[in-house]
């Protein structure tokens, strides 16, 4: 297995990302969480201020310029609220002479008459942030009248206290943060690991499979998830490799076989003629006999190249409405004369207009092979019948070429249909052995069956089987569409 870098394997990669995106979600919400407080606690300073003004309005007014706080000393509550107030006050006249001013409120700093005068022009209440070093203080500054004269009284609170807070959870949390980043990488660490898990197997799996064992699988999890898909979809690839893959081994091993025998003939013919011949004559016939194997050389490589085409799906098929009684009539008509000469009875029984939807070429190859088997192994005097019948109760169209010739042997019955088999004993130069591989495939690229029924000395019967085209249309030659297109 190629070595995956340990930064860039997906597993270190997540965890990554896990802890980019907690750390920025988490740090998110603790500025956010701090801005919020922050604000509240303000507002909460600012309304208490504003009630410890109005509270000291109450207390107080003004006596021959003195400050007067009138409260009941029974009252304890009431007293001990007042003495807190007064810690952070101050009261001046309308000329910026101060009448009363507590030691808090002096030490965050006085204002000069002017300032004061100031005020009572804005008149309005007013909320002030004063700043002395790092002490932050909330000033409530308003206008009351006593005995007809104006007066400003001022209370304050001190904010350096309740801000520390926001802060405070500020420092603790970012402190905290990391240890939280170090677990949620743990975590996302081991979770990772398990999600990549089943990934890595199948990257195992697939590293075992190599060209001698392509039958190998990937075993399935049965989990119903993408990865459940990944794994289904690369064993349906493994199995139309393996079966290319073999396709071309048995291609390649058939082609060497059956190419080496007319070789060793053409050159045992050769070399005989080197040296025994002494007249062109000799010669001559050395050369034609050499000539024939090239010709069968030939034709099967031709066959061959044809046959793996159409295997592995390369030959195109046009499929069309093909009147099968009309191609089994045509061919039989062309038989008919190799039948008069080997001595053999050919006939044919057709219904009319059977249609099917198919490749003419393929069916004309179809049924050429099966006549000429049926007339090669079928010795004088014998008999090949052709039939084509509509059967409408199953929708089929169906083609049986019987002989009463030598038959197959049942042993070699099951191997007919492969490349290059021919029942032993046969004479070779009949054929080759490919008639039947095209058939099959011509039947399989139609989506049809193909029987045989085979008794040695009585004869052979083979029957295929195909669907019939459009059998309410078939009446009328002329009213099929695809017949008319192809006009
Ligand atoms: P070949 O070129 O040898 O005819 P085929 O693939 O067409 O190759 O047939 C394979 C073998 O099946 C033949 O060699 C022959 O032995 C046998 N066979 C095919 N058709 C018949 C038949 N109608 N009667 C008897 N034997 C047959």
């Amino acid at each position: 297995m190629p070595h995956t870098g340990r930064y860039k394997s997906l597993r270190f990669r997540l965890t990554i990302s896990y802890i980019l995106i907690f750390g920025l979600l988490l740090t998110a919400i603790g500025i956010t969480f701090r801005t919020r407080l922050m604000t509240i606690i303000q507002e909460r300073v600012e309304e208490a201020v504003i009630e410890d003004w109005s509270a000291a309005r109450g207390f107080l007014k003004v006596e021959r310029e003195q400050a007067i706080w009138s409260v009941d000393p029974r009252e304890m509550d009431r007293t001990v609220f007042l003495e807190r107030l007064r810690r952070f006050v101050m009261v001046a006249d309308a000329q910026g002479e101060v009448l009363e001013m507590s030691n808090g409120y002096r030490q965050q700093g006085v204002e000069s008459a002017a300032e004061i005068r100031e005020r009572f022009r804005e008149g309005s209440p007013q909320l002030v942030v004063k700043e002395q070093g790092k002490d932050r203080v909330l000033l409530r500054y308003g206008v009351f009248r006593s005995e007809g004269k104006p007066y400003l009284l001022v209370v304050g609170r001190r904010m350096t206290d309740v801000e520390g807070l926001p802060n405070a959870f500020l420092s603790d949390y970012f402190t905290v943060l990391p240890l939280l980043l170090l677990v949620t990488g743990i975590l996302g660490w081991f979770m990772a690991g398990r999600a990549l898990m089943p990934v890595n197997k199948v990257a195992e799996a697939a590293q075992r499979i190599s060209g001698s064992n392509l039958h190998l699988r990937i075993p399935r999890r049965f989990a119903n998830d993408e990865l459940e898909q990944m794994i289904v979809a690369f064993n349906t690839m493994m199995d139309r490799l393996s079966e290319s893959f073999e396709q071309v081994r048995r291609f390649s091993t058939d082609v060497s076989h059956e190419l080496r025998t007319p070789l060793t003939a053409i050159r045992g013919q050769l070399e005989v003629a080197l040296m025994t011949a002494e007249k062109e004559e000799d010669f001559r016939d050395a050369i034609v006999n050499a000539l024939e194997d090239v010709d069968r050389i030939s034709n099967i490589v031709r066959a061959l190249l044809l046959l793996s085409q159409a295997e592995t799906g390369q030959l195109a098929l046009h499929k069309d409405a093909v009147n099968l009684s009309e191609v089994v009539a045509e061919l039989a008509e062309q038989f008919r004369t190799t039948a008069q000469e080997s001595g053999v009875e050919l006939e044919w029984n057709l219904d009319e207009d059977v249609y099917i939807l198919g490749d003419r070429t393929q069916m004309d190859r179809l049924v050429t092979n099966l006549l000429s088997n049926a007339l090669k192994y079928t010795p004088a005097e014998g008999h090949v019948l052709v039939e084509v019948r509509r059967e409408m109760a199953t929708g089929s169209a169906i083609l049986t070429v019987a002989d009463d010739g030598k038959g197959i042997p049942p042993e070699s019955l099951p191997h007919i249909f492969d490349r290059f088999y021919r029942v032993p004993g046969e004479d070779p130069d009949k054929g080759l052995g490919l008639g039947l591989s095209f058939v099959n495939w011509i039947v399989k690229a139609h989506e049809g069956r193909l029987d045989v029924k085979s008794t040695v000395g009585a004869g052979t019967t083979f029957t295929v089987t195909l669907r019939i085209h459009q059998p309410e249309m078939v009446g009328d030659a002329d009213s099929i569409p695809v017949a008319e297109a192809r006009q």
